[in-house]
């Protein structure tokens, strides 16, 4: 079940009471936003809080918030914030069963998948399950009008990572092609307007809009070599999810281009450009988002393990993710230089 609009978070009760239950546990992260309204929503069905949620879903988290979920009896979780309270939630869910309610707040969209990351001795884990798809998704735009927008950006660039990598995944089909194409136009149009109005609320419909299409391409196909490479950075290094995501995007997009110039076309025409990892770079300057690592605390000195990491046990990608040169494009992003022109020999 989704749910999408404005004020639609006061609905979440009934939502709640849809699903049968009437003993929730409140998810939020220790930064989250809307909290009061949230309780405001749930009245005498919240039963407890939790407000611990971070970035990755460490395990030892997690099992913190299961220690609530068992001494109140919860019956249902609901969650308020970015990916990092959605993935608590589903981490939660998959270990007790109990239904999601989510209530996203950032452009993530997990909130739409059945996948989880967690990381549990400095290794990301991704699992995925039918226990892991949250039960009810409630949008609410208004919740997303005080993102700051240094979030926004790195938030918005994640799901157009969704968006690209499904139109270059082997099992990609016809309807997740358009969804990924809306949702990347959605986005090269959408977020020049709210860098500059943050409050712009049709800019932020259409930003939460392209959220919940790319996560549902994230949830139909496969990712490649972008997602690996920002699972092994957050995962390993303890890179900042979306930020990462927003500084590497290009530069994988720019290494995968000679192997499907077709696709970076299409990209390049639904953001509106001439070639697809460029705008997405020079989407990134204009709203002054994150352009390279070192900027985001990564040492140089470990781009070489990264790079052998990320390539040890590759996702399907579309052109073969060999280990120098994705060292090169690590360098690249490394630098924040602007992606190099697509041609396969200069790797
Ligand atoms: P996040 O949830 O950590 O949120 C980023 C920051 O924004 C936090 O400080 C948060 O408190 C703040 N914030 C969130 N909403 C706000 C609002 N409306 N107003 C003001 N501040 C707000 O980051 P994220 O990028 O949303 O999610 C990252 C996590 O999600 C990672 O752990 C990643 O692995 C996971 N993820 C999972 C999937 C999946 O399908 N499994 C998909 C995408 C992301």
């Amino acid at each position: 079940m989704v749910v999408f609009g404005s004020g639609t978070v006061n609905g979440v009760g009934e939502q709640v009471q849809r699903l049968g239950a009437s003993r929730v546990l409140l998810l939020s992260s220790p930064s989250g936003r809307a909290v009061g309204r949230m309780r405001q929503a749930l009245r005498d069905l919240l039963v407890a809080e939790f407000a611990g949620a971070i970035p990755h879903t460490p395990v030892e988290v997690t099992e913190r918030a299961l220690r609530l979920v068992n001494e109140h009896a919860i019956d249902c979780l609901v969650a308020i914030g970015g990916g990092s309270t959605t993935g608590l939630a589903k981490a939660l869910a998959v270990r007790t069963e109990l239904p999601q309610v989510i209530v996203p707040t950032t452009y993530a969209g997990s909130e739409v998948t059945s996948v989880l990351g967690e990381t549990e001795d400095g290794r990301k884990i991704t699992r995925s399950g039918p226990q892991i798809l949250p039960e009810t998704v409630v949008y609410d735009v208004d919740l997303t009008l005080g993102l700051p927008v240094a979030v926004s950006v790195t938030s918005a660039v994640n799901a157009m990572a969704h968006a690209v990598e499904a139109l270059y995944a082997p099992e990609v089909d016809p309807a997740t092609e358009e969804k990924a194409l809306e949702a990347i136009t959605l986005i090269a149009r959408a977020l020049p307007v709210v860098a500059g109005s943050p409050t712009d609320a049709e800019a932020r419909g259409d930003l939460l809009r392209a959220a919940r299409l790319a996560g549902t391409c994230l949830e139909t196909v496969g990712m490649g070599l972008h997602h690996k490479l920002c699972h092994t950075l957050g995962g390993s290094f303890d890179m900042p999810h979306a930020a990462t995501h927003t500084v590497v995007l290009p530069h994988v997009m720019a290494y995968n281009a000679p192997a499907v110039p077709e696709v970076m076309l299409r990209v390049a025409e639904a953001m509106g450009t001439d070639d697809a990892a460029r705008g997405v770079h020079d989407l990134v300057v204009g709203v002054e988002g994150p352009t390279s690592l070192c900027d985001l605390g990564m040492a140089r000195s470990d781009l070489t393990r990264a790079a052998g990491l990320a390539t040890a046990k590759p996702y399907p990608n579309p052109r073969e993710p060999e280990r120098q040169g994705v060292e090169t494009l690590l360098v690249d992003a490394w630098q924040g230089r602007r992606p190099r022109p697509a041609r396969l020999e200069e790797r």
